[in-house]
């Protein structure tokens, strides 16, 4: 079971690639923990990355597509996984790939969660953040007992800026412009499925099983 997630920022793709991850016991895979993990490591990989980080540039496409590649060779992807935030261009995915066809390997699903626009913006408009101690809330999905004061510690729930309207529509129109052509490249690949993001996370769930069982 290869797995790429597509979706916008806030669509609900890190929580569905989590449950996939846990039901089918394969890793769950960002590009971060990947840095992170060769960075901690100190491989010549993580190293060349670095020194990219260090002087504030931007990973080569070449060198991030080593990076998963090589963690994609690892023994608990033996069964599959589930890339989460790779790619995000065209280049990225050809790069990924051709690695890959290299391998005689392939991805098999490209499972893009769907909601629109006013409807991630007013999610996210919902969310809420304890100023003491970080816990989060939504005003509707998970409120808290008092408005505007944290259960745990009594804090003052605040909105994050990354969760304003403006910034969250920010995101998605980078999103739009240079993620989604990757929506046709994988339906041009056949693999593309389409999963309906406003439901249930449940709901959402379900599809997505029934999906990957068909
Ligand atoms: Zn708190």
């Amino acid at each position: 079971m290869k797995i790429i997630m597509l979706g916008a920022p806030g669509a609900g793709k890190g929580t569905q690639a989590k449950m996939i991850s846990d039901k089918y016991k394969i890793p769950h895979i960002s590009t971060g923990d990947i840095f992170r993990a060769n960075i901690k490591n100190g491989t010549e990989l993580g190293t060349k990355a670095k020194s990219y980080m260090d002087q504030g540039l931007l990973v080569p496409d070449e060198l991030v597509v080593d990076l998963v590649v090589d963690r994609l060779q690892q023994e608990d992807c033996r069964n599959g996984y589930i890339l989460d935030g790779f790619p995000r261009t065209i280049p990225q995915a050809e790069s990924l790939e051709a690695a890959l066809k290299n391998l005689n390997e392939k991805i098999e699903f490209a499972l893009n969660i769907e909601v629109p626009d006013e409807k991630i913006v007013k999610r996210m408009a919902g969310r809420r953040a304890c100023g003491s101690c970080s816990a989060t809330y939504h005003i509707e999905n998970v409120p808290p007992k008092v408005e505007g004061i944290c259960d745990i510690c009594k804090g003052n729930l605040i909105i994050r800026d990354d969760d304003r309207p403006e910034t969250v529509k920010k995101r998605l129109d980078v999103y739009h412009e240079q993620t989604q052509p990757l929506i046709q490249y994988y339906e041009d690949k056949k693999i593309l499925v389409n999963i309906d993001g406003t439901q249930e996370m449940m709901e959402v769930f379900n599809n997505i099983i029934s999906i990957l069982e068909a």
